[in-house]
């Protein structure tokens, strides 16, 4: 990329007009970090992101709105710092302050951030802040520095066609519009806030007013934008930061004010929610969905269940089947159940609760859980270990969480994720297995956490 040396030569050039300007050679000029993802695949993953965040978020198609975003994202995306993504620009009705982007382009601005704003370079900062993690690629870099073996294979099978999402996801990469690319390190931050204060100064607003918005969402221990602040977490004395910056830059008039705002910030405050929302897909109507998986797909709203044993909560589209005494159930959706061409019900999406050892005495965690999956295996001659066991906490105890490959009862599916996740009580080893098509896994492990984290004993 040749686009430093130009920056620098108007730096040069500026340098005879005015006198400030030596400082501005020291303006560093931010580049992408190191990553699997070509700058195609950040768009080609960021739009199927895109297409299941407008699925499960209430966005909002207000015209006057997007085209006010639209309008101000245009600014920005004039100064070189914006690199060349095919930007877009939605709003989303939340209660809640925040705002994310998807690699690739598109930008998500929830209706609260518009109305906490105190002015549009309030919020053509949170754009520029967005926008910078795009063109930095921080969500693409992330995933790579975290699955440096898993993603080049991954992505090398996302070459022979089919949907990125579901490609990651049978290697066991999740990246649902809640997984990590929306998840930022406070180097990622600082680098958002500094690059995107170039990128606000470039198009005529002042870079300031983005760190007093941020300073703002902090105060009060951060209670007005929780959402917001874990998603960007506070690299440290971002005014500060922005002012230094700011010295460094040449003089400018930020007078790229479009008056429009307070207009804006009245139709939103005014804005009723989306009538087609719909929070997640109702059991049983496959609506545009293709076969059975997604309508299986656990809602994430939860309800109890207590055996003898144990209590947890599970996902209120699933049903629970089997001896509530004994502890062993099997939950799931109807049509997780499948059955096989030898007349035998399989679970092809859902959770198992068993008990395993329970007639063998003290049972020992990892060995224990070894025997499990051997036993499992003869059960599943195409059962392999996915990713070894790693210690995890289970209702205040330690637990191991290992995740399997096997056969997948549904056609269309290359295989099955199986999340085992074991336990030792008095009554022997508690044993959890919940079974997922591997194209689905990506979308479910957050609910599937949920689960394991409201596990508790009497
Ligand atoms: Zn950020």
């Amino acid at each position: 990329m040749n686009m430093p040396i130009s920056r620098r030569i108007l730096g040069t050039a500026a340098a005879a007009v005015c006198g400030a300007v030596l400082l501005h050679a020291e303006l560093k000029y931010l580049k992408p970090g190191f990553n699997f993802f070509s700058p195609q695949q950040d768009i080609k993953l960021g739009q199927e992101a895109e297409a299941q965040v407008m699925k499960t978020q209430p966005v909002v198609n207000n015209k006057e709105v997007v085209d006010y975003l639209t309008l101000l994202g245009k600014k920005l995306q004039k100064s070189p710092r914006a690199g060349s993504f095919p930007f877009n620009y939605h709003l989303i009705y939340d209660k809640n302050i925040n705002a994310f982007a998807l690699p690739g382009g598109p930008i998500f601005i929830n209706s609260a951030t518009i109305l906490a704003a105190d002015n549009e370079a309030q919020l053509v900062g949170v754009l520029a802040h967005e926008m910078s993690h795009v063109a930095l690629r921080h969500g693409t870099h992330e995933a790579s520095k975290q699955n440096l073996i898993s993603l080049p294979a991954a992505l090398a099978g996302a070459m022979f066609g089919g949907t990125m999402l579901g490609s990651l996801a049978q290697y066991g990469l999740g990246f649902g519009a809640n997984s990590l690319i929306l998840k930022f390190s406070r180097d990622a931050e600082a680098q958002a806030d500094y690059n995107g204060a170039e990128m606000m100064a470039d198009a005529g607003y002042n870079p300031l007013e983005m760190a007093h918005f941020f300073e703002k969402l902090e105060a009060n221990g951060g209670k007005m934008a929780p959402q917001f602040l874990s998603d960007h977490p506070n690299p440290g004395n971002r005014v500060k930061a922005v002012e230094e910056e700011l010295q460094q830059m040449p003089q400018r008039d930020y007078n790229a004010n479009t008056g429009e705002f307070p207009h804006i910030k009245d139709v939103v405050s005014r804005m009723p929610p989306p009538g087609n929302y719909k929070a997640a897909p109702a059991p049983g109507s496959a609506g545009s969905q293709d076969q059975t998986a997604p309508v299986a797909r656990p809602a994430a709203s939860l309800t109890s269940f207590s055996s003898n044993a144990y209590s947890l909560e599970y996902p209120s589209n699933w049903q629970v089947y089997g001896d509530q005494q004994s502890g062993a159930v099997t939950i799931a959706p109807g049509s997780g159940l499948v059955k096989g061409s030898d007349g035998a019900t399989s679970v092809g999406y859902g959770m198992i609760a068993s008990f395993y050892g329970a007639d063998t005495g003290s049972v020992n965690l990892r060995t224990g859980t070894q025997q499990l999956i051997q036993q499992l295996q003869k059960e599943n001659p195409q059962m392999t270990v996915a990713k070894a066991a790693r210690s995890i906490r289970v209702g205040g105890q330690a637990g191991l969480e290992t995740v399997l490959y096997s056969h997948s009862p549904y056609p269309d599916e290359a295989r099955g994720v199986d999340l085992l996740v074991t336990t030792v009580r008095p009554q022997g080893m508690l044993y959890l297995v919940f079974v997922t098509p591997g194209s689905e896994y990506g979308q479910v492990q957050n609910v599937y956490q949920r689960i394991i984290g409201s596990i508790t004993f009497q």
